[in-house]
């Protein structure tokens, strides 16, 4: 006998017959012992349909009459669900969130969850009834009464916080597909369903998986640790299984607003191998890259920075023991490289940096809070650590120090985002051991463990909605990155990928290095037009945009402590003369920024190479 909480989406909910069929799904899990909270979504589009009425009274309607109007949808659908199980013979109540007491912030239309009483739903529980609580809604509190909404889709968020504050054995996500794929499949046919991925591969995975599971569900599922699974509402399927680590007893206060950041790691013995001056065109990385994983080089951190000119600047890091190795590979194939690229240019040139460090930050909350990855270089910057290299994925920022100063910045992270000192630290240089633990997530918490071992690549994604910044010139010294992503912060602008030239000139008697990062496309002019105001002042170069970017990324938990993971991505896209602008790493997750007309040739091309095509059509709706 488990006590389960089901959530059931708009598509799901969408007619009378329908409601008729979640209520035979109901009763089905209530006859085999369970108990069942139960969490709706608006019926259909019902949603859109209230927000255009608002829309057509008033071109910016009040955030708070917004809230009274969209919590109504949901309101609805818990009556009907409740009306269909009663008939059914099976005991319901329908309850609203603010009946729950689902306290949230006062931000209308967009709160965070704070804490959720369960007194008044476990008694019901106790009483052999079905609960069916409203999702997307909460109240300021208890005393105000006031209706808040948690923003659009947000009935999965609302389902994994009940799931994690009623403590449930799982919580499961009805949908109208059948579970979560390795990439689009409007995009690549051959798409095809994942038994399991972990809740930091999810993440990782956003832009792919976000139409399915709301990232904020995704965060509190991996903090609290409840067991998810994506399933389609239409058949008897398993679906995908979401799974996180074993629950740490996060206090359940707070509970969407807790620390943004989880955990700082260190990553010491490390060094940098860069190659400047390789020529851009298709086919330099993977070239590179095949040669680095045919003598076994595990690589942590790749980047490849935009280009100068007809050049790029790729660098990697490895760990000490192996960078002689690395460093003969480099070297070998440097002077081929340089044969093929322009008699003009410069000639490609292997530069070591030993003695470096990595420090990250981690954690689901960063996630569209770009305030996050600012203070992280702000605190470095207070530490007077000069950041050599950025990498940058959803839940993760890593910076490459000098070793000397590694503690320092561990230290001054630890403090400015209040980790505590007893915590494990990641890594300590051992990427084996966090991937084991990535890897061991699959086995502990899926109830039906499908006991194999993750493969090096789970998904692909690819996001056409980005543009790409450059900043040229931007002096090298501490405190540089803090203020260029502090003033994106200021302004609410999210930044996805983030890469610093490895090549430093100078200019003015100042060394200077070149930044790029991507942003969301409808962020980009904006952007570029703000930075251009400050440049002059901060003694930046010119402030570049290109919209016509595509990032193709492969998320896998598998990859980690696996080489040739990277050279076979990079070897698909150069079979398909595909240029790589852009390349940023994390554990397990590799991007390549590429011309927009072809990304969707990108994401076939990488698809297929990691053997992820099937012969089962999926479809989903558009
Ligand atoms: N009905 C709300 C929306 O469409 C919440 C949800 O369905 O998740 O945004
Ligand atoms: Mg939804």
């Amino acid at each position: 006998m488990a006590l389960i909480v089901q959530k059931y989406g708009g598509t799901s909910v969408g007619s009378v017959e329908r409601i008729q069929a979640v209520a035979q799904r109901v009763y089905k899990t209530v006859k085999a012992g369970n108990s069942l909270v139960v969490v709706v979504s608006a019926m259909g589009k019902t949603t859109d349909g209230l927000v255009k009425i608002a829309k057509e009274i008033s071109a910016s309607p009040n955030r708070r009459e917004m809230d009274m109007l969209l919590s109504t949808g949901e309101q609805v659908t818990i009556a009907l669900v409740s009306m269909a199980l009663q008939e059914i013979g099976q005991p319901a109540i329908s309850m609203t969130g603010a009946q729950v007491g689902i306290v949230t912030e006062a931000e209308h239309t967009r709160a965070r969850i704070l804490h959720i009483e369960t007194d008044r739903l476990t008694r019901h529980i106790n009483q052999g009834k079905v609960v069916v609580v409203a999702g997307f809604q909460g109240i300021s509190s208890i005393r105000d009464m006031e209706i808040t909404t948690l923003g659009r889709g947000g009935s999965d968020t609302s389902a994994v916080a009940l799931a994690a504050a009623i403590q449930a054995d799982f919580c499961e996500i009805y949908t109208d597909v059948p579970g979560i794929l390795t990439t689009d499949p409007r995009l690549v046919a051959e798409a095809q369903l994942m038994d399991a991925i972990t809740c930091n591969e999810m993440l990782e995975l956003a832009s792919l998986g976000a139409k399915v599971l709301h990232p904020r569900a995704v965060e509190i599922a991996r903090n609290y640790g409840v067991p998810l699974v994506v399933r389609s509402s239409w058949t008897d399927d398993p679906g995908t299984w979401v799974t996180s680590p074993k629950p740490q007893g996060r206090s359940l206060i707070n509970l969407e607003i807790a620390r943004p950041v989880d955990d700082v790691e260190f990553d010491t013995d490390q060094a940098k191998v860069a190659l400047l001056r390789v020529p851009d065109k298709p086919g330099v990385a993977a070239r590179l890259f095949g040669e680095i994983s045919r003598q076994k080089v595990d690589v942590d951190l790749i980047i490849q920075s935009i280009h100068e000119g007809n050049s790029n600047d790729i660098a990697f890091t490895v760990t000490t023991p192996i960078l002689k190795r690395a460093e003969a590979v480099a070297s070998a194939i440097a002077p081929a490289l340089r044969s093929q690229s322009h008699p003009n240019t410069d000639e490609a040139e292997v530069m070591i940096e030993q003695h470096i460090a990595k420090v990250s930050i981690v954690g689901a909350g960063m996630i569209g809070r770009p305030g996050v990855a600012a203070k992280m270089f702000a605190t470095l910057a207070e530490a007077k650590v000069n950041i050599q290299m950025i990498s940058t994925s959803e839940v993760k920022v890593s910076c490459v120090v000098d070793a000397a100063e590694g503690d320092r910045a561990v230290a001054a992270l630890r403090q400015a985002f209040e980790i505590p000192e007893n915590q494990r630290i990641g890594g300590q240089g051992d990427k084996g051991t966090r991937g084991e633990k990535e890897q061991n997530l699959l086995s502990s918490s899926t109830p039906n463990s499908q006991l194999t071992t993750p493969p090096p690549v789970r998904g692909v994604a690819l996001d056409m909605n980005q543009a790409r910044l450059a900043i040229r010139q931007v002096p090298d010294r501490p405190g540089m990155a803090a203020r260029l992503f502090g003033l994106l912060a200021q302004h609410n602008v999210s930044v996805d990928m983030i890469i610093q030239s490895q090549r430093c000139r100078i200019v003015d008697g100042i060394p200077r290095r070149d930044i790029a990062f991507t942003v969301s496309r409808i962020d980009g002019e904006n952007t570029q037009k703000m930075l251009t105001q400050v440049a002059a002042e901060l003694g930046w170069g010119e402030v570049v945009l290109d919209n016509a970017i595509a990032k193709v990324s492969i998320v896998g938990a598998g990859m980690v402590g696996q080489p040739g993971v990277a050279a076979k991505m990079f070897e698909a896209l150069a079979h398909n003369q595909i240029n790589i602008q852009m390349i940023a790493t994390s554990e397990i997750k590799i991007s390549c920024v590429v011309a927009q007309e072809q990304g969707v040739k990108a994401l076939q091309a990488i698809h297929s190479a990691f053997e992820l095509a099937g012969s089962e059509k999926f479809v989903v709706p558009a």
